[in-house]
């Protein structure tokens, strides 16, 4: 608890050893020589000590011109009790409102601590090695391309390069992936990561703001400033509503006894007309009590901010409650092929047509893909086996979809597939093998073609059929590679629908086909990688990038970012937004239901103050449980 929520708790349990001996003696219980009016005075005491800051808040609003919110509900409800006579009720309600109170700001700030503590990445120091050895410092003082060490037990502070030792990692914080990774020198390692065996020494790669565990905390801090439609129809709501009730509370007290006198009807119950009137005020402030809307206010927001936080420490980022409520709406899921459903490791399984020694094709084409970051050009560079000499590159321009050209030794190289042969009016020689034909043109002619296979990730088929089970009934596949390599993956992956060689405009022309052809309230999501695809991914109703770690175009053009590779996760995630927007639903039914028949109880004048009070924080507490149950999203 913080100092605040004691010092409340404290005021709740002053006032309330105040209250009960004074609430005994007003009932009779306890008979007492005081007369009346010291009563009344007396329990003025417990009122203000457990009210005044809510009286204060009601009095602000009516000076700001903002009155209608809880605190002024409660201050006429309570106010206008203790004017009735009812000083018992009056000061009940407002010590249990505060019972309520305190309940939801532990409540509230438990599920932010377990959201913090999910996402424990935030690293506190670094191990800076200076001439006079290893010094203790801010992780935001160390520059780019300084030495740290980081012991066993310890987190990476800053992302980096293992220059020496090796280890594993634990980056389940990051990932929700349990499973430690191994890490060997000229590895790259991420912040927020636990080092669990070895001493590592990591030359840093970027400054602290830029690491991924700063990028990672500022995204989920701003998730949940991005409002849902639930949200923001709460907001909408409580504008209305407050104003509404308190109409109607008006309206109670003074039509109530106007129809009486009128008609007659039922004044017999009353000794005289006074009473009427008070009966009727009476009603209309337990009618306040009542309407009181904090269990929506509190809950909704609460559910959503949990279930962010309960995906975050599953390795999913949501950006925002609103992404979260329409995950919970997508039937059509668009994947990209590489990287997505396969790993992106291409093997080279064969090199042919080439003049060249293989050995020596591999180096050239190796050498004009040194500074892209497809998947395709990472493989090449790790099969040609060799330091790649960035110096011998120059002019080096990618097309998106087809391909790289550079100057390698000076003697122009273009790397990429028969689209961008066809652009360069090269005579290519077509391949019979399946596998991604990579065609090799060296001065403008064609020089041979490598053959590389890429594999299909061990759990893609799982996730197809987890995204049915989830009711997801569309699934396909878009890809620039050959029709012969997206039929095969397809095959494998259980999918039905492919599109091949399709350029990165092509891919976002489908998409904006397959939107056209969802029904309406149903949305659509695009699953990438985030390497040329973040058009399409800004173009979905949802975009998910996934294996984003350290991935910064992904991180940016993406509405839900997985961190691991792990394609069932895109069902996982599917899943948590159904469920805490099952929460939300539920709260919302329950409070407005229980409220609506208490609403009509109190009008019937069948409802006293304490039933209104225990109907108010009763079902508040009720709905922010039910809201932190979004925070257990494990074992979906
Ligand atoms: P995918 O849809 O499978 O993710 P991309 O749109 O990234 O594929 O690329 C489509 C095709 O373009 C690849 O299959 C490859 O033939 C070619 N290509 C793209 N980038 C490169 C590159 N850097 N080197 C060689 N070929 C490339
Ligand atoms: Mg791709």
């Amino acid at each position: 608890m913080t100092k605040k929520q004691k010092k409340l708790l404290w005021r709740i349990l002053a006032a309330a050893v105040l209250f009960v001996p004074l609430y005994l003696i007003s009932e009779g219980v306890v008979v007492s020589p005081l007369p009346s009016w010291a009563v009344f005075l007396l329990f003025l005491a417990p009122y203000l000590l457990a009210g005044h800051d809510i009286l204060r808040k009601a009095f602000l609003g009516i000076r700001n011109r903002q009155v209608f919110d809880e605190n002024f509900l409660m201050a006429i409800a309570t106010l206008g009790a203790i004017v009735l006579g009812e000083y018992g009720e009056g000061v009940a309600v407002m010590l249990l409102y505060q019972v309520g109170e305190l309940f939801q700001s532990v409540a509230v700030g438990k599920s932010r601590r377990n959201i913090s503590a999910l996402m424990d990445i935030r690293p506190d120091y670094a191990n800076l090695e200076t001439e006079a050895g290893a010094e203790r410092v801010d992780p935001d003082e160390v520059e780019i391309g300084s030495i740290i060490v980081v012991e066993p037990g310890e987190k990476i502070p800053l992302d980096g390069v293992v220059v020496e030792g090796s280890s594993s990692l634990n980056t389940s914080a990051l990932t929700g992936e349990s499973l430690p990774r191994d890490v060997q020198p000229g590895e790259t390692v991420l912040s927020g990561s636990v080092n669990m065996t070895g001493v590592l020494r990591v030359r840093t790669t970027t400054a602290f703001e830029e690491s991924t565990a700063s990028k990672i905390l500022d995204l989920v801090e701003n998730a949940a400033s991005r409002k849902s439609r639930s949200e923001a129809f709460i907001t909408r709501f409580a504008r209305y509503y407050t104003p509404v009730v308190c109409v109607g509370a008006l309206a109670l007290a003074v039509l109530g006894p106007v129809f009486i006198m009128f008609t007659g009807i039922g004044r017999a119950a009353y000794p005289g007309p006074g009473a009427i009137w008070s009966d009727w005020a009476l009603r209309a402030c337990t009618f306040l009590v009542i309407s009181c809307p904090c269990a929506l206010v509190i809950s909704i927001p609460l559910s959503f901010f949990a279930g962010l936080g309960g995906a975050s420490g599953q390795g999913i980022l949501i950006k925002g409650s609103n992404y979260l409520e329409a995950l919970s709406r997508v039937r059509t899921v668009v994947f990209d092929k590489t990287g997505t459903l396969t790993r992106g490791n291409f093997a080279v399984t064969g090199v042919h047509h080439s003049p060249l020694e293989d050995q020596k094709l591999l180096e050239l084409a190796a050498h004009a893909e040194c500074h892209s970051s497809h998947p395709i050009s990472r493989s090449l560079r790790s099969a040609c086996r060799q330091e790649i000499d960035p110096r011998r590159v120059s002019d080096v321009r990618e097309i998106s979809g087809e391909g790289i050209l550079a100057r390698v030794d000076g003697v122009e190289v273009a790397v990429g597939n028969e689209k961008l042969m066809r652009r360069l009016e090269i005579d290519a020689k077509p391949c019979s093998h399946t596998g991604t034909i990579v065609y090799v043109a060296l001065g403008g002619t064609y020089s041979g073609h490598i053959v590389i296979e890429d594999e299909i990730k061990e759990y893609s088929r799982e996730a197809m059929d987890s995204l049915r089970a989830a009711g997801v009934d569309r699934l396909v596949m878009l890809t620039g590679d050959a029709e012969s390599v997206a039929q095969k993956v397809a095959a494998d992956t259980g999918l039905r629908e492919y599109r091949a060689r399709l350029l990165p405009g092509d891919k976002v022309a489908c998409v904006e086909q397959l939107l056209s052809q969802c029904r309406s309230g149903q949305l659509l999501a695009f699953v990438g990688d985030g390497i040329n695809d973040a058009p399409v991914l800004s173009r979905a109703d949802v975009g998910i990038a996934m294996g984003a770690l350290g991935s910064d175009a992904a991180i940016e053009a993406a509405d839900v970012v997985l961190m691991d590779d792990d394609p069932r996760k895109i069902a996982r995630a599917i899943k948590i937004s159904r469920k805490c927007l099952r929460i939300v639903r539920e709260n919302i039914v329950f409070s407005l239901g229980v409220k609506g028949l208490c609403l009509v109880l109190a009008a019937l004048g069948l409802a006293n103050m304490w039933l209104a009070i225990a109907a108010d924080v009763g079902v508040m507490i009720l709905a922010v449980l039910n809201a932190i149950r979004c925070l257990f999203v494990k074992n979906l």
